[in-house]
């Protein structure tokens, strides 16, 4: 189906539909019935709608539509990690990853078809970047996946950086929170960021009710310039200053996601940089052990390395946390996720 001059219904606020609605003639209470099919009936076909009327199922063919993403395949690990290859309307292909734990089930939402941000140890950031995901694109993955699975929680901490799709991104913010959708609270949210700085202080100001995690990596520009390119846009010194206008309700923490990388970023140096760097802001960290990928050259430290580079941190107060790479043996293709996303939640 060619979407290109029709308007995408998942992708809209309720303020948003209801002008729209009147922008073609139509009375308020049928953007109400026609949201009602498509969050709580989860329907996206306008002849399944039974109470519009003909005339206006077939108006609503003509000028709209409802993203409807094909689940291609999924993958299931050892530990219950659920990794689901999705189809969007132009064929591309994007993942989401749900992740059982205990009463809760997460689900990490893909924002963008690959990268623009380049990290050199980033499978995605790898493949390059082809587009941007629209909201109903980034709603439409937790519409899908909730049909069979239990989602208590979502994390921006797919492919894609959020924040270089930021309208997208505070759209299906304000979607998922709306109301009448009954999707998620904000607390249910965590969005993580490579740093995009200005991102970060923009959000503070429109959508400060979400989680934040920040893919650190390095405590020092150098190292991080090195393997993060967004290091050479937006330094430490400005990172932190962005993160300091993010309004923390009083004993929340902004989580730092550091992934170990042997040789770069994994000395006892390192460590104490990241001990001096992390006092400048009320944090926790998840370190995360290397996910090795297929063509990029990194490697993961091993159990006695990460165990003393943890201990530097606990041992000077901080809280840090190491994660073992469960799901990994289906996700060594993405190689992210599983460790990243638990203590973020
Ligand atoms: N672009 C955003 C959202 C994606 S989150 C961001 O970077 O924060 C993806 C997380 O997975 C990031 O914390 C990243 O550092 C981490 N990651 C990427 N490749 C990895 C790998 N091979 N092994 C472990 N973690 C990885
Ligand atoms: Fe993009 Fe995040 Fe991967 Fe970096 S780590 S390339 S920002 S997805």
């Amino acid at each position: 189906m060619n979407n290109v001059r029709k308007i995408d219904l998942k992708g809209m606020t309720s303020t948003q539909m209801v002008e729209w609605i009147a922008s073609i003639g139509e009375k308020p209470f049928r953007a109400k019935q026609i949201r009602q099919w498509i969050f709580q009936h989860g329907i996206s076909d306008f002849e399944q709608m039974t109470n519009l009327s003909k005339t206006l199922r077939d108006r609503l063919n003509s000028c709209a539509y409802v993203t409807d993403i094909n689940e291609v395949s999924r993958q299931v690990s050892r530990d219950g990690t659920i990794k689901l290859l999705l189809k969007l309307w132009d064929g591309l292909t994007i993942e989401s990853v749900w992740i059982p734990d205990g009463d809760r089930g997460t689900l990490c939402v893909s924002t963008q078809v690959g990268c623009k941000l380049g990290c050199k140890f980033c499978l995605t950031g790898d493949s390059g970047f082809t587009r941007n995901l629209d909201a109903g694109e980034i709603v439409d993955q937790l519409m899908q996946v909730r049909k069979s699975l239990k989602v208590t929680n979502i994390v921006f901490m797919g492919m894609g950086e959020p924040l270089d799709n930021y309208e997208n991104v505070l759209q299906t913010l304000r979607i998922f929170t709306e109301q009448d959708t009954a999707l998620l609270g904000a607390r249910k949210i965590t969005l993580s960021t490579a740093g995009v700085a200005p991102g970060i202080a923009q959000l503070a100001n429109d959508f400060p009710k979400i989680k934040l995690a920040v893919s650190l990596n390095a405590a020092d520009d150098q190292t991080r310039s090195k393997i993060m390119p967004i290091n050479k846009k937006y330094p430490l010194a400005k990172l932190v200053a962005a993160l300091k206008k993010w309004p923390l309700p009083a004993g929340r923490l902004i989580t730092f996601e550091y992934v170990l990388l042997s040789g770069v970023n994994d000395s006892d140096e390192d460590a104490r940089k990241l001990v001096r760097f992390a006092g400048k802001l009320p944090c926790k960290i998840n370190l995360i052990p290397y996910n090795p990928c297929p063509h990029l050259s990194f490697k993961r430290p091993g159990k006695k390395r990460i165990a003393r580079f943890s201990k530097i941190l606990t041992d000077s107060g901080l809280m840090a946390f190491p994660r073992d790479s469960r799901g990994a043996d289906i996700l060594a293709a993405c190689g992210q996720l599983r460790g990243v996303v638990e203590n973020a939640v």
